[in-house]
C-alpha cells in the first residue's frame, strides 16, 4: 500500500474523536464501504451505527472504507486494502454511488460480478435505500442485498459471519439467506419482506466518530424519528421507513447529554423533525442543557415556533425547505400538502428571526408538469424575495422516479425538455439575491436508470471501467443498452424488478398515529 494513502488515513484519525482501531487478531474483519467520499459518508448515521454496533461485538473488526478517485481503496484504521477483509457491508445510500462501489472492487483487484470472485474473496453485501428500493440491479454484483432497516438484526448478522467463517462460500450465503431481510441472489426465494426496527428507543442512533472534516462536522447527531407521515408521491424515504415510529424524549435526552460532550450543536435527524409528536417538550429540555438546535431541511408545514426560534437562537445560518413545486396544482398533483401562503408565510417568519440565507428546493420534470408550472417556480420565489430580502438559493433537480412510489410507473422526462425548462427558470430567476443551483440532467437520467434497474444492466455494469458519463455511455453501446429502456412509462401490467421486495409493514394496533394527530389529512 503506498505511504500516502497511510499518511493520509493516519491524518484523517489524528483529527477524529471516536474511532476505534483494533487488532485483527483473532477477529472477523469488516470492510464498512461507503463509496463516496469521506465528507459525504461521515455525515451518514446508517454508517455510523455499523461501525459502533460490529465494533463493541469482541469476535468482529469493523474498518471504514471511502472512495478516493486517486488511491485504491483501503481502511481508514489499519491502513488495510479492502480485499484482505473477510466481508464487504457496502452502504449505497444514492444510486450513483453504485458506480463507485463497482471501481473500488475492480480498483481492489476484485472481479465486480460476483460469480467471476473468487472462493476466498470477501463477501459483499450492500445494504442502505438503494438497494432495500431496488436489489434486483445488484443481483449479478453482490453476494447479498439487506433489505430494510440493517440495525433490526445487525447482531443476528453478525452471528452468522462470524461462526461460519471458516465455511466454504456456498454454504455461508446458504446460511446469510436465512435471516429475516438479506437477499441473495439465486439462493432467497422472493418475495423478500422489508425488515425495520420496531421499538427505536432500543436501538440508539447517533453519532459515534465526529471530525470536522463532513458537512455535519460541527454537530453531534441523533435521529430522532424514522419514517414519514406525509405520503408525498414522488418520495422514496416516505415509503421504505414505513411505518413511522418516534424516539421518547427520554431516550433523545440522554444521547444529548453524551453528545455535549463533544459538540454544542445537536442535529435532529429524521424525515419528519416538525412533526415529531413532542417536539416543544423535546426543544425546551435540549435548550435547557445549553445545547444549540439544527436539523437539516424542514417541513413548510407544519413549522413550529419553538423549533423556528430554536435554530434561530443557534446560530443557524440557513432555513432550509422543500415547497417542491411551483404551482398549487402541481403540488396538489404530488401531494405535497403545502400551499402557497405556508411557504410565503414561512418566507416571512425567516426574516423576522433573521435567518442570513433561505434554501429553496424544487424539482423539475414532474408527472403532468407544463411550462406553466416551471413559470410557477419562478413566481413563486418572486414572492419569497419580496418578504426575505437576504440570499435565497434555489436549488432545482430533475425529478426521477423511484420504486415503490405511486409514480414508480411514470417515464422520466426526456433531456430535451429537462433542458429547455432548466434554461426557462435561469433566464426567469436572474436578479440580485437570488442563486439557482440546477441539477445536472445527463446524471440525474442515469440515476433514473440505476433506481430503475434490473439484473441485465446490473450484469452489464460489471463491465463499467471508470463512474464518468463516458464509460458509462461505453458500457450501455458494448451491452446494446439504452437509458430508454429503464426511463420509459411502464405498462399498468408490466412485472417491475423491485416487485420482489414486500414493503407491507404495520405497527401493533394502538402503536400508529392516526392523520388528525399529525394535523393533516392523508391525501388520496
Ligand atoms: S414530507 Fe418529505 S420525507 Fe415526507 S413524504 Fe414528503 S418528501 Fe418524503
Amino acid at each position: 500500500m503506498k505511504w500516502e494513502a497511510v499518511r493520509r488515513a493516519r491524518e484523517i484519525l489524528a483529527r477524529e474523536e471516536g474511532a476505534v482501531v483494533k487488532d485483527w487478531g483473532g477477529r472477523l474483519p469488516i470492510a464498512l464501504v461507503y463509496p463516496n467520499t469521506y465528507y459525504v459518508g461521515m455525515s451518514s448515521l446508517g454508517l455510523q451505527v455499523l461501525y459502533r454496533r460490529f465494533n463493541a461485538r469482541p469476535d468482529l473488526v469493523a474498518e471504514r472504507v471511502f472512495w478516493d478517485p486517486g488511491q485504491p481503496p483501503s481502511s481508514i484504521e489499519n491502513q488495510q486494502p479492502v480485499d484482505r477483509f473477510a466481508v464487504i457491508a457496502a452502504s449505497i445510500s444514492f444510486e450513483l454511488d453504485i458506480l463507485h462501489l463497482i471501481v473500488m472492487l475492480r480498483r481492489a483487484g476484485l472481479s465486480p460480478l460476483a460469480e467471476q470472485r473468487e472462493e476466498d474473496a470477501p463477501l459483499v453485501i450492500a445494504g442502505g435505500p438503494v438497494p432495500t428500493a431496488n436489489p434486483e440491479l445488484l443481483a449479478p454484483l453482490v453476494d447479498a442485498a439487506f433489505i430494510g432497516e440493517a440495525d433490526a438484526e445487525l447482531d443476528r448478522l453478525a452471528e452468522v459471519l462470524a461462526e461460519t467463517a471458516a465455511l466454504p462460500r456456498r454454504e455461508r450465503l446458504q446460511a446469510l439467506s436465512t435471516l429475516p431481510g438479506l437477499y441473495v441472489p439465486n439462493v432467497s426465494t422472493p418475495p423478500v419482506q422489508r425488515v425495520w426496527v420496531a421499538d427505536l428507543d432500543a436501538c440508539p442512533t447517533h453519532s459515534a466518530v465526529l471530525t470536522p472534516d463532513t458537512e455535519f462536522g460541527d454537530m453531534y447527531l441523533i435521529e430522532i424519528s424514522r419514517g414519514c407521515p406525509r405520503g408525498c408521491r414522488f418520495c422514496l424515504a416516505g415509503q421504505i421507513y414505513r411505518p413511522v415510529r418516534e424516539r421518547s424524549v427520554s431516550a433523545l435526552v440522554s444521547q444529548a447529554e453524551e453528545g455535549l460532550r463533544y459538540r454544542d450543536t445537536i442535529g435532529l435527524v429524521g424525515a419528519a423533525v416538525s412533526d415529531y409528536r413532542d417536539i416543544d417538550e423535546l426543544l425546551a429540555r435540549l435548550r435547557a442543557m445549553g445545547a444549540r438546535i439544527a436539523v437539516s431541511s424542514l417541513r413548510v408545514r407544519p413549522l413550529p415556533e419553538s423549533l423556528l426560534r430554536a435554530l434561530a437562537e443557534s446560530g443557524s445560518q440557513t432555513l432550509t425547505l422543500a415547497p417542491e413545486a411551483g404551482s398549487e396544482r402541481l403540488r396538489r398533483a404530488i401531494a405535497k400538502g403545502v400551499r402557497r401562503e405556508d411557504v410565503l408565510s414561512a418566507a416571512e417568519r425567516a426574516a423576522g428571526l433573521g435567518f442570513p440565507q433561505l434554501k429553496l428546493y424544487f424539482m423539475i420534470g414532474l408527472p403532468g408538469e407544463t411550462d406553466d408550472d416551471v413559470a410557477a417556480i419562478a413566481e413563486l420565489v418572486g414572492e419569497v424575495r419580496s418578504r426575505f430580502r437576504r440570499r435565497v438559493t434555489v436549488h432545482v433537480t430533475p425529478f426521477v422516479p423511484k420504486p415503490h412510489t405511486p409514480f414508480e410507473r411514470q417515464p422520466m422526462a426526456d433531456a430535451a425538455t429537462l433542458d429547455r425548462r432548466g434554461q426557462l427558470l435561469a433566464r426567469s430567476l436572474r436578479g440580485p439575491g437570488v442563486t439557482l443551483r440546477l441539477e445536472g440532467t445527463a446524471w440525474a437520467r442515469v440515476q433514473g436508470v440505476l433506481a430503475r434497474g434490473d439484473r441485465t444492466l446490473g450484469r452489464a455494469l460489471g463491465a463499467l471501467q471508470a463512474p464518468t458519463l463516458a464509460a458509462w455511455r461505453r458500457m450501455l453501446r458494448s451491452a446494446e443498452l439504452d437509458e430508454e429502456r429503464y426511463l420509459r412509462a411502464r405498462g399498468r401490467d408490466e412485472s417491475l424488478p423491485w416487485s420482489i421486495v414486500d414493503q407491507s409493514c404495520r405497527l401493533p394496533a394502538g402503536e400508529e398515529r392516526t392523520a388528525e394527530s399529525y394535523g393533516f389529512a392523508i391525501e388520496s
